[in-house]
């Protein structure tokens, strides 16, 4: 409430003082030289495909498995989104299939750091060296997540946050964030930002509005302190998980050292999907399904000839996949009662 009012006070509403001050301490929490505070991780993943050079015709791979707005930048600028499968236990993009579908129009890659888990990022960086790619971070689930020790978002060309309210740094309002490794992409960022105005009324490019409100920037100050010790109890949680999941056919996610999850979600397959839900549903057991449908067989892009079948791991993993409860204020009796609800399951 006394960031709030301390806002509200100083009549800055967009940008300002609260915005500056909060992305100097996610920057440094983060080990980068800055960070952008973006008004949506949607946003911000465009503003780092533009930032990137991508053209109307150019090729991008992503993965069919994530929220749909990991491609939707690349329908922005006419570009063209290709899929490639994922691996059955990350969930991350695969990246043998990758390699498999870059052409001579393939421009970028855009890589999700999907559920916290990073994916892996030495692949991809060679691929993106071998083939002279630009490589983009979806790290909207992914705050504070390393890989080999680097945060994502600093290991491509630029990464995106996201800090819509369900995210691990979640706002009261839409918010996300850019981050670079490289400087000049995030000069670029910066100014297209804020309507590509290096001097007030000169405009030097096509910019947009995508500035980060005062309120969300003095809102996500206060709730960065607490990030890091709630990134904590969601590992501790999914370890709880992991060491007490053992239902027959049940496919849990691997733990990597190099590359430890954040737990944005803890997801789990089964075969037995449906009826597995319905009877954590009749314990008290909320669940997700993330993601009910892939984006190659979205009706948005029915144009793009995909089918049934092209990615077969994706496509299955929909159909199996359960996300279980997982966040910083569950309790321990709470995990206990979902994992005997889960181990109950006869079916
Ligand atoms: C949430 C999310 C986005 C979009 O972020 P918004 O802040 O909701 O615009 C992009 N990619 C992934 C993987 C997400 O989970």
């Amino acid at each position: 409430m006394a960031a709030f009012e301390e806002t509200l006070d100083s009549g800055q509403f967009i940008l300002g003082k609260q915005v500056d001050e909060f992305e100097k301490a996610y920057a440094e929490l983060m080990g980068a030289e800055e960070v952008i505070g973006i008004n949506s991780g949607t946003s911000a993943l465009h503003l780092c495909l533009r930032a990137c050079g991508v053209f109307p015709g150019d090729e991008v791979i992503t993965t069919p498995f994530t929220f749909m707005a990991s491609s939707w930048c690349i329908s922005y600028e006419k570009a063209v989104p290709v899929f490639a499968d994922i691996d059955p236990f990350t969930y991350n993009l695969d990246p043998e299939k990758v390699e498999e579908a870059i052409t001579e129009k393939t421009k970028a890659i855009i890589v999700v750091h999907l559920f916290g888990q990073p994916a892996p990022m030495d692949d991809f960086v060679e691929l993106a060296k071998k083939y002279d790619l630009k490589l983009i971070e979806d790290c909207a689930q992914s705050h504070l997540a390393t890989f080999n020790g680097t945060s994502t978002g600093l290991i491509g060309d630029c990464g995106a946050l996201s800090c819509y309210p369900t995210k691990n740094l979640g706002g009261l309002t839409e918010g996300g964030l850019c981050v670079s490794k490289d400087k000049s992409i995030s000069d670029q960022i910066r100014l297209l930002r804020n309507h590509a105005m290096p001097d007030r009324y000169t405009y030097s490019d096509v910019g947009y509005n995508y500035r980060m409100e005062g309120i969300c920037g003095a809102l996500l100050k206060v709730k960065l302190k607490y990030l890091t010790t709630w990134t904590k109890r969601r590992q501790a949680i999914a370890a709880k998980y992991l060491a007490g999941l053992n239902l027959e056919g049940v496919r849990v996610p691997p733990a990597l050292e190099d590359a430890p999850s954040v737990y944005h979600q803890f997801s789990v397959c089964h075969p037995n999907r449906d009826a597995l839900v319905a009877h954590l549903n009749t314990c008290g057991v909320a669940t997700g399904q993330f993601y009910p449908r892939p984006l190659h067989l979205q009706p948005v892009y029915e144009g793009l000839g995909y089918k049934h079948g092209d990615f077969p791991i994706a496509e299955r993993t929909c159909e199996e996949i359960i996300n279980l409860p997982i966040y910083a204020e569950l309790e321990d009796e709470q995990v206990d009662h979902v994992i005997e609800s889960f181990n109950s399951f006869k079916g």
